[in-house]
């Protein structure tokens, strides 16, 4: 294992996280990190509320984002740091996420529609409320209605990656998510490269996305194992990637997961600013 000093991956309740910004930077501190990096899905909404927690708990404080976006037909996830928070280009990308999160919903309606699964986009939404309409919402229409018999076989049947009614999450092509954060000024990072089940690999996905302007990679994650983490080491190498990490925390009582449990030595922060614009 690595030294690790900084977390440079973490939820809060801002995406899917359970804990907010402040409790989880107070989570960083007790565990005795020396910096945080917050990463939620496709939103900045954290970053405020974390700063300020950092800058009170002593610790040091890094920008960033998890960006969805699609790469070799498949959703890949670019981490994204130390970019410019009012970066216009970066903000309308985010805000358009959003937006897409609603028709994504009414395109696997359609999908269960075409496949004799009669449900309506309404019923959906009664569920979602106003949160950003998402594959669970669907997939408890489809457990009342009958069609599955639990939220589960819902997403073995129909929701699943590519499945028969799942529609992308993004139109943005992970090139452009990687053009986006560098155009923020900021740092693009892989995530997870071996988290894929296979597809795309980490190698074809590391050769594709170093031509597109990533400078980094995610190297140390919880769910590397150790000939994966030493595999991604090698290809860090060969394409002269910053070598990033972090837990992946989402909440206390999901699989015992804590901020610090994989993460980098401080150093690895300096040479993301020293990349960054
Ligand atoms: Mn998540
Ligand atoms: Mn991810
Ligand atoms: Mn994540």
């Amino acid at each position: 294992m690595n030294r690790v000093e900084a977390d440079l991956h973490v939820h809060t309740s801002c995406s899917d996280g359970a804990h907010t910004p402040e409790a989880v930077v107070l989570l960083a501190k007790e565990r005795g990190l020396a910096a945080v990096a917050l990463t939620d899905h496709d939103t900045i909404g954290g970053l405020a509320e974390a700063r300020a927690a950092c800058e009170r708990a002593g610790i040091v404080f890094v920008n960033g984002i998890e960006m969805t976006c699609r790469c070799e037909g498949r959703d890949v996830h670019i981490l994204g740091y130390l970019f410019d928070e009012a970066n216009a280009a970066l903000g309308a990308s985010l805000a358009r996420f959003r937006d897409r999160r609603e028709e994504r919903g009414r395109e696997m309606v359609a999908k269960l529609n075409a496949l004799g699964v009669e449900i309506a986009f309404d019923e959906v939404k009664k569920i979602s409320g106003n949160a950003p309409v998402g594959r669970p919402h669907v997939a408890r229409v489809l457990v009342a209605s009958g069609a599955v018999k639990s939220v589960d076989d819902a997403f073995r049947r129909y929701l699943y990656d590519d499945g028969p009614a799942f529609a992308p999450a993004s139109t943005l092509s992970a090139p452009e998510a990687i053009a986006l954060i560098r155009a923020a000024g900021g740092v693009a990072s892989v995530a997870h490269p071996v988290l894929y089940r296979g597809r795309p690999s980490a190698e074809t996905l590391v050769e594709v996305l170093a031509d597109a302007g990533v400078a980094a990679m995610e190297v140390w994650h919880p769910k590397h194992g150790p000939e994966e983490t030493q595999r991604l080491i090698d290809l860090a190498k060969k394409y002269r990637l910053v070598e990033t990490g972090g837990s992946d925390f989402h909440a206390l009582a999901y699989g015992g997961v804590a901020p610090g449990d994989a993460g980098v030595p401080l150093e690895t922060v300096e040479r993301l600013r020293a990349l960054a614009a």
